[in-house]
Parts: structure tokens; C-alpha cells; sequence
């Protein structure tokens, strides 16, 4: 039987029986919970060769979230830029704010398929629990939101807004009280009531089978944007660029284009403060297979193992480990994996915003700050295709307060470059 979620995508990017692509992924899960994950795995198998789901969650997109997100030339910026042309996949123009919901409506309506009465589930920038939120409250299911107390004071707008939405959200004050203790916590309430709860992990990670499931449900990001490349230049893009945190969109947007061996597929990984520093989460640049959250992945740890704490401006970035897909992605090359800094992200934020009139997300923005590095380097008859995961509402005052920009005159700006612009904006954070 067919899978009619991932119709469009790359058959051969399915991973084995027992959920490995290579040797990452797979399932490492105490006993009581393997039995959980098969029941999922089995119901999802189901219906993603069931008509009347795939129906109902393409209605879902279409009538409530707004798709096909429209894809957006970014003219402004590929001139300032000068090079290749920049194309954005506009995620942020979703409701809900971004590529999240994509999933989440999948992962919730299989939550009702399975007769569970609750969600639960992590969040970092809160993005994820509010598109979980969204998805519970529209199908009447219970949500509780696991969320890091660092995390819970940065996106102070996030966490109204998955209340008002009537989650529950639970601070988290264990580690660096951010996502990945935020995922040890709710992987804990999960173990406590496997029967009546679900657990939908907010990206491509975790045990099988949510790494697979989870990038069937983005696919519908990149079986868009290959469609809309063509109707608007005629030809598929020559470069794509995603940020990777878990790496749920990078995975949506590669994977309708893993299988065109000329288009090139970048990831971007949170750099923070510079790779020399320590204070980063660019796990597949940095790290070393290990087992974390139930699967084997490439991760930052310590000789014994354990995870080390890890550190991105873009509290969606800021996990230890990548999808297993992108390890494997990674180990045969098919995807090139680099990093951004926290500055060149705040700077590609600015910039986006001032020339575009597009406040992106700064998950969003590592991406674009790597896209205009490409731009620079290529000709101007390439294409370059920007998945904009986001947008940066939740990020207005943490940007102006940190970042502020100084003695900068509105009209310079016809008048001052890039480069020149970007000089105005001062770092009051260290
Ligand atoms: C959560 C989030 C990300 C990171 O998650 P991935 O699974 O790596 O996509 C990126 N951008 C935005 C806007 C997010 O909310």
C-alpha cells in the first residue's frame, strides 16, 4: 500500500523496519513505552494509507491554516545582496505563526484516531506548543505543555498564548532549563499514562516512528515549493537553504528534492556565539553518534555520553542532537551542514525586516543569513530557495532590547549598502 502523506516525496528516504535511517534513528525506549511506539507506528501506517484522513488533513491545511503558503521573491534584498536570487518558502505567513501547525494537525488527528483525550509535548521559542495548543483546542483534546523556565521568560507571549488557547504549561526547572530538559520532562509524564496521553514531539526526532512521521507531515512544504519554483522561474531551485534545529522544516523542504541530484541542499545549524566558544548547538558540525531521547543521532556530549548543555540565540534551535535522517543526510554528503551566529542571525533579521518588510522568526533568520553568504559567492542566474520557518513576532522585544539599532536615520537607506546598515545595529548583549 501506498503512503498518500509522502506520495510526492523520495520513496527511498523510508527508514528501515525498525525505524534506523543508517545506523541513527531507531527506537531506545524502556519496555512498557516500545509497546506505546508500535501502536503508533501501526496507526500510522494506517492512515497514511487512508484516503479519508490524508482528505481531512488536506482540508485542514488548505481551509484553516492557510495553505499553499505563497512563495515570495525577495527582490529588495537580492539586489542589496548582489549574486543569486533569493526566494523565500513563506512558513511564517501560516497560521500560528509557522511550519509547526503542519504537523501538529497531523499529530493530533491521529491522537483522535487513537481515542487518546490528551496531547503532550516540549516547546522551546513555545512555537510548537502553541501550534499544539491550536490543534487541541480546534479537536477538543487536552493539552499540557512541558517548557523550560528560561525558555518560559524569554516567549512571555507564547506561553499567554498557549493558556489562552486552555493548555496547560508546566515550567521546567531542571538542567539549563531549556528544550532538552523541557523533552526529558514530558518524555517522564509520557511514561506515567501511555494509555490516555500521546506524546507529538515538535520535530523530526525522538523514537521511531515520529522522526518519519513527522517529516511526511512537513513534506507538504517542500511538494509545494518544488511546484511553485517551476511555475515562477521555469526550472527547480539550484540551492536550498533550511535552519536545523531538530530539523523538522529542513526536512519538509529537502524532501521533495533529496532525489534532484543538481539542486543543493543546505542545513544551518545555530552557531551562537562561535563554534570556538563552546556556546553553540551545532551538533552535526560538532558532535559525536550518540543515544538521546530514545534514538541514535549525532550529538553534543560529554566522554561519558551524556548530553552538554548547548546555547542558541533561537530558543528553537537550541536541542543537542539533529533528526536521524539528517545524520544520515550528513555522513553520505547529500546535505551540506554549516553554521550561523547568533550576530549574523540578528543581522539577516534586521535586514529581511528593513528590506522586505518581513520580520522572520531568528530560527528563520540563520537561514537567510546563510543564504545572503551564498548570494555573495554565486552568479546571478541561480536560484536560491529560503525555507522562512517563521516569523519573529515572538522576538521583537528580545531583539530590540539586546540588539538595539543606533544612530540610524531612516534616510540612509537608499544611500548606505548592506554591509553599511548592519554596522548601526549594537550588541548590548554578551
Ligand atoms: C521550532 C522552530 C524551528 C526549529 O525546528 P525544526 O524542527 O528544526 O524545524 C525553526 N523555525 C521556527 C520558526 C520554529 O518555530
Amino acid at each position: 500500500m501506498k503512503n498518500l502523506i509522502n506520495a510526492e516525496i523520495d520513496t527511498t528516504s523510508r527508514p528501515d523496519d525498525r525505524g534506523f535511517f543508517g545506523e541513527y534513528g531507531g527506537s531506545f525506549v524502556p519496555e512498557e513505552l516500545q509497546k506505546v511506539m508500535d501502536e503508533v507506528a501501526a496507526k500510522y501506517e494506517e492512515i497514511s494509507q487512508d484516503p479519508t484522513f490524508v482528505q481531512e488533513l488536506a482540508n485542514l491545511h488548505e481551509h484553516y491554516t492557510g495553505r499553499p503558503s505563497p512563495v515570495t521573491f525577495a527582490a529588495n534584498l537580492t539586489k542589496a545582496v548582489g549574486g543569486a536570487r533569493i526566494y523565500l518558502k513563506r512558513e511564517d505567513l501560516n497560521h500560528t505563526g509557522a511550519h509547526k501547525i503542519n504537523h501538529c494537525l497531523g499529530e493530533v488527528l491521529l491522537a483522535k484516531r487513537m481515542g487518546k483525550r490528551k496531547v503532550i509535548a516540549e516547546t522551546g521559542a513555545g512555537q510548537h506548543g502553541v501550534a499544539l495548543a491550536t490543534a487541541a483546542a480546534l479537536m477538543g483534546l487536552e493539552c499540557d505543555i512541558y517548557m523550560g523556565e528560561v525558555d518560559v521568560m524569554k516567549e512571555a507571549p507564547n506561553v499567554s498564548r498557549m493558556k489562552i488557547l486552555g493548555a496547560k504549561v508546566i515550567p521546567v526547572k531542571t538542567g539549563t532549563r531549556t528544550l532538552k530538559d523541557a523533552v526529558d520532562e514530558a518524555f517522564k509524564a509520557y511514561l506515567k499514562d501511555p494509555v490516555n496521553q500521546i506524546y507529538c514531539i515538535g520535530s523530526v526526532v525522538g523514537p521511531h516512528p515520529f522522526p518519519m512521521m513527522v517529516r511526511d507531515f512537513q513534506s507538504v512544504i517542500g511538494v509545494e515549493a518544488r511546484g511553485q519554483m517551476l511555475q515562477m522561474t521555469g526550472r527547480l531551485p539550484d540551492d536550498v537553504v533550511a535552519c536545523v534545529g531538530g530539523g523538522s522544516n529542513a526536512m519538509g523542504i529537502f524532501s521533495a528534492f533529496l532525489d534532484d541530484e543538481d539542486v543543493k541542499l543546505y542545513g544551518v545549524e545555530p552557531g551562537g556565539m562561535g563554534l570556538d566558544t563552546g556556546a553553540h548547538a551545532a551538533s552535526l558540525t560538532m558532535g559525536r553518534p550518540g543515544i538521546l531521547h530514545g534514538f541514535r543521532t549525532i550529538l553534543i556530549q560529554d566522554d561519558k555520553g551524556e548530553p552538554l548543555p548547548v546555547y542558541s540565540i533561537a530558543s528553537g534551535l537550541d536541542y543537542p542532537g539533529s533528526g536521524p535522517q539528517h545524520c544520515q543526510l550528513h555522513d553520505i554528503g547529500r546535505v551540506e551542514y554549516t553554521t550561523i551566529t547568533d550576530r549574523e542571525a540578528v543581522e539577516a533579521f534586521y535586514a529581511l525586516s528593513r528590506m522586505e518588510g518581513i520580520i522572520p522568526a531568528l530560527e528563520s533568520s540563520h537561514a537567510v543569513a546563510y543564504a545572503v553568504k551564498l548570494a555573495q559567492e554565486l552568479d546571478g542566474d541561480r536560484n536560491i530557495l529560503v525555507n522562512l520557518s517563521g516569523r519573529g513576532d515572538k522576538d521583537i522585544d528580545f531583539v530590540m532590547h539586546n540588539y538595539p539599532l543606533v544612530e540610524y536615520e531612516p534616510d540612509e537607506k537608499s544611500t548606505s549598502s548592506y554591509k553599511e546598515f548592519l554596522s548601526h545595529i549594537q550588541q548590548v548583549r554578551h
